[in-house]
């Protein structure tokens, strides 16, 4: 029997998760969910230099927002737990001891200013300083000294790292699922450290026996991760594990396709990098797709096109959708350009999808929000004016007159519609609008309009003015609409007010 695919998501809480790393949860997610396995989340949070407050806190709200549930991770014990690398600590020193056992790590005793000193001597050659193979002996460490030595330093207490003993003159090769078949030689690799002298596992050591601990089958992870690849492989080979299956995901890219996007690239094209508002402990702020006014939806949906695509030209798909869609060998090798309009665009699309009953309670908070208590049907309202809406938001933009009469009329549009006659052709429309049988759009419509054919006028003459009094500005949907939801009163003092204006 197969073995049951189990990912994980293993972010770092250095800060806000940035939606290339929301993009590799989904994937993940993705995965899991098509072929009926688990989907971890493990916070892999052993620097805790650069650990910041609210952080994982953070990661979980992004996850839960999009609804990509972790099955097993904090808080959602599975069996392989604890997913908190701090609260992991106490396993990690062992498999760094049986590599020395073994003779496949080493300890090192170099200062940090020695190693400082090293690579600006190397770099005064125009070199780069690596510590492996072809110099480890010339350095201090457990391989240079003799067995005495460095028993007596590891007895007195000196600081020391463990770092791993990379082979000479081998070809690694390594596989991955999106990348196909790498070949790495080993003389390019540098002795890494898995042991710090805090007494604290690096992120490649604990990165690895947990995803062995953890029985992960499928590492799915961003392209800054390859080159970490051969070292994983190698200590995956040191301890006679099995290692998972490897994928790499690339890149999300500057809109014009020049570099990595980042958070500053969204600030300069007033769009999100991240899913939610991000509220620094220092004080910094970055704005989040959430609090912008997206649909989880449509953000889940735009992420899962950010270097994969189902090979249709299917593009709107939910979440059941896209698990079924979902494969890795459809995720592209180039990088994947960020595109804003298109974020705007999914967007639209599903906003365009919700009832008009759900977004007129999001559209009643708004007015609330703005001081406004309203007796006039938001849901008809929202209907009249939600296709030219993408967020709530513009729906304010589209509507804001049906709550607020006119203070003012459009200064262009007053030009071509207020001639000397409007005062008089309004005085009538007033007249028959107040002795219609039935205040509702259609009868308007047609005892306006019968009254213009009888007069023989041009329809602007009339349908001008009489927007504008009402709206203000020549926008909106159907004049009559508008009057028949606003209601006899107040159409008619807003018709009013624009005679004695213009006369
Ligand atoms: N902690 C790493 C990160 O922050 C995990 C990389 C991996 O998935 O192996 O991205």
């Amino acid at each position: 029997m197969a073995k049951k695919v189990r990912v994980r998501f293993a972010p770092s809480p250095t800060g806000p998760l940035h939606i290339g790393g929301v993009r590799t949860a989904l994937f993940n997610y993705l995965f899991a969910k098509k072929h009926d396995g688990v989907f971890v989340l493990r916070v892999e949070d052993t620097d805790q230099t650069r650990y910041v407050e609210g952080a994982e806190d953070y990661i979980k709200e992004s996850l839960e927002w999009l609804n990509i549930p972790y099955d097993e991770g904090p808080g959602k014990e599975g069996g392989f737990g604890p997913y908190r690398q701090s609260e992991r600590k106490h396993l990690y020193k062992q498999y760094a001891d049986r590599l020395i056992a073994e003779g496949k790590a080493y300890y090192a005793f170099d200062t940090p200013e020695e190693l400082a000193a090293q690579r600006s001597q190397y770099e005064a050659e125009k070199k780069t300083f690596i510590y492996n193979w072809h110099n480890r002996l010339k350095l201090t460490n457990s391989l240079s000294l003799s067995e005495a030595e460095t028993r007596e330093r590891l007895d007195r207490g000196d600081h020391y790292t463990i770092r791993f003993k990379s082979p000479e003159n081998e070809m690694l090769h390594l596989k991955d699922l999106i990348r196909g078949d790498i070949q790495i030689d080993t003389n390019t690799l540098d002795d890494k450290v898995l042991f710090k002298s805090d007494g604290m596992p690096t992120y490649h050591l604990a990165n690895i026996v947990d995803d062995h601990l953890m029985e992960i089958t499928h590492v799915i992870r961003g392209e800054e991760w390859l080159p970490s690849l051969a070292l994983h492989q190698q200590l995956y080979d040191a301890f006679g594990w099995e290692a998972p299956q490897f994928a790499h995901l690339s890149l999300i890219l500057k809109p014009n396709g020049k570099g990595k996007l980042s958070k500053r690239d969204g600030e300069a094209g007033g769009f999100p990098v991240f899913p939610l508002e991000w509220n620094a402990p220092d004080g910094g702020t970055a704005s989040g797709y959430r609090e912008d006014g997206y649909l989880s939806e449509a953000v889940l949906n735009m992420l899962a096109f950010l270097g994969w695509n189902p090979g249709t030209e299917q593009e709107l798909f939910d979440l059941e959708g896209l698990i079924q869609s979902f494969s890795l060998e459809k995720v592209n090798k180039a990088g994947a350009k960020f595109d804003p309009e298109k974020a705007k665009w999914f967007q639209q699309q599903y906003f365009q999808q919700q009832e008009n009953a759900s977004l007129a309670t999001q559209f009643e908070s708004l007015l609330k929000s703005k001081g406004i208590e309203t007796s006039l049907p938001v849901s008809e309202i929202v209907s009249l004016v939600k296709e030219r809406a993408t967020f709530v938001s513009d729906l304010w933009d589209q509507a804001s007159f049906f709550f607020e009469a006119p203070t003012a009329f459009d200064e262009k549009a007053s030009k071509k519609a207020f001639k000397e006659d409007t005062p008089a052709i309004l005085t009538n429309v007033l007249g028959i609008m107040e002795n219609v049988a039935e205040f509702n759009a259609a009868t308007l419509s047609t005892e306006v309009k019968g009254w213009i054919t009888s007069q023989e006028m041009g329809f602007g003459k009339v349908m001008m003015p009489l927007r504008l009094s009402l709206v203000g500005e020549m926008k909106g949907p159907d004049v009559f609409d508008i009057a028949a939801i606003l209601g006899k009163d107040e159409t008619l003092s807003r018709i009013q007010k624009a005679i004695e204006t213009i006369s």
